[in-house]
């Protein structure tokens, strides 16, 4: 095997699924035909029995095709798109998508309309644009590469892409997305690794979703990345009946430390359309928050996010610790709901801290 090659042997009908469990799965068919399936042989392997938070993330279901709502480009990326494939949201920092390919797809996914799609495959010269886009903009210190998942590319592609992001004298840092140390743990390569670590600094996100995708193989995959000077960082997306309890989540942070992941984000659900059925309230997110804060390592700690619909970007959100902004004083409650005091300093508030009717985001203006 070609050291930067891993072979791909992944599960993309549902047909192996009813083989493999015993289920009928010839519904989803037609679901897979609209939104692909594929599942690594590892990621199918930490199922444990039919509609289990793994199974769930995995698994196509009918609620993709019958659950109203949601739009297929919530976070109306297509809009801030100076050049295909390109998003161009924030002031310093710019977001690349290199590759549409997974190593597994996942049901809840907020780019359904793209990833998979063999008609949508990102070319060669469709990256370079990108890189010559970011050369030609010197408000960009940060680049994220994105997808799908830029670990589907080969390292020879990889080092291609980032030397010549690294030609570019303005650009700080460079931020990886990926999966697939979660998903093809083995792709991750002492090859792979010495090809990453010529580009420091260097980033990289990690999406983990649930406890038991932490195991053997995906920490040897971040260990790896740590030790090539990697610093590590989880995104996590709150699921109905995959995540959505204190417990669990609870146990997902603390083993991501154990592994050398900080978590990083933990988003809210995209209104995406065919994800309808993962969505959960805003307050489950805020509930697992309020019990995570001072409970455990504020390393453990994520920033909850809603990444708003219409393009606003994220906005972070915490529960509420102060009871009480005084001109004297602070009141805030603690982690086990014990009100302190704290004396504040005469003077004016550098920041007056008040509820303002912002300007409506264009989103709603239209
Ligand atoms: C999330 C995101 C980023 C990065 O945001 P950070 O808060 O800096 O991690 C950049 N661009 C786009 C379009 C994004 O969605
Ligand atoms: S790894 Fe990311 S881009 Fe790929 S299917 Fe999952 S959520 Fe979508």
């Amino acid at each position: 095997m070609a050291e930067d090659s891993i072979r791909l042997v992944p599960i993309t009908k549902p047909a192996q699924i009813s083989r493999r469990f015993h289920v009928d799965a010839s519904r989803l068919e037609a679901v897979a035909q609209k939104y692909p399936m594929r599942i690594t042989e590892h990621y199918l392997s930490l199922i444990e029995e039919p509609d289990d938070p793994i199974w769930r993330q995995c698994i196509p279901s009918v609620d993709e095709l019958s659950g109203a709502g949601g739009t297929e480009d919530p976070l109306a990326e297509e809009r801030d798109c100076p050049v295909p494939w390109m998003v161009h949201r924030y002031p310093d920092r710019v977001l690349m998508r290199v590759s549409n390919q997974c190593a597994t797809y996942c049901r809840f996914c907020t780019r359904k309309r793209e990833v998979g799609d063999v008609r949508k495959f990102v070319s060669q010269n469709a990256i370079m644009r990108q890189i010559e886009y970011i050369r030609a903009h010197p408000e960009v210190r940060d680049v994220i590469l994105s997808g799908g998942d830029p670990l589907m590319l080969s390292d020879r592609m990889l080092d291609t892409i980032l030397s010549g992001l690294r030609s570019i004298p303005h650009l700080e840092i460079i931020r990886i997305g990926t999966r697939i140390p979660c998903t093809l743990p083995e792709r991750v390569t002492e090859n792979l690794c010495r090809t990453l670590k010529r580009y420091h600094p260097l980033y990289m996100n990690i999406h983990f979703n649930h406890p038991r995708e932490i195991n053997d193989a995906s920490a040897r995959a971040c260990g790896l990345l740590a030790d090539a000077g990697i610093p590590l960082g989880s995104q996590t997306v709150l699921l109905k009946n995959v995540n959505d309890s204190p417990k669990v989540m609870r146990e997902l942070v603390q083993k991501l430390l154990r592994i050398r992941v900080k978590p990083y984000y933990l988003f809210q659900m995209d209104d995406v359309t065919g994800g309808q059925h993962f969505k959960t309230r805003v307050e489950t997110g805020l509930a697992i928050l309020k019990e995570i804060i001072g409970h455990t390592s504020g390393l453990a700690v994520p920033h909850f996010v809603v990444d708003t619909p219409g393009g606003g970007g994220k906005v972070p959100i915490l529960p509420n610790f102060i009871e009480e902004l005084g001109r004297d004083k602070i009141v805030l409650r603690n982690y086990q709901d014990l009100k302190f005091e704290y004396s504040q300093p005469s003077g004016k508030a550098p920041i007056p801290i008040q509820v303002t009717t912002g300007k409506i985001g264009r989103h709603l203006a239209n």
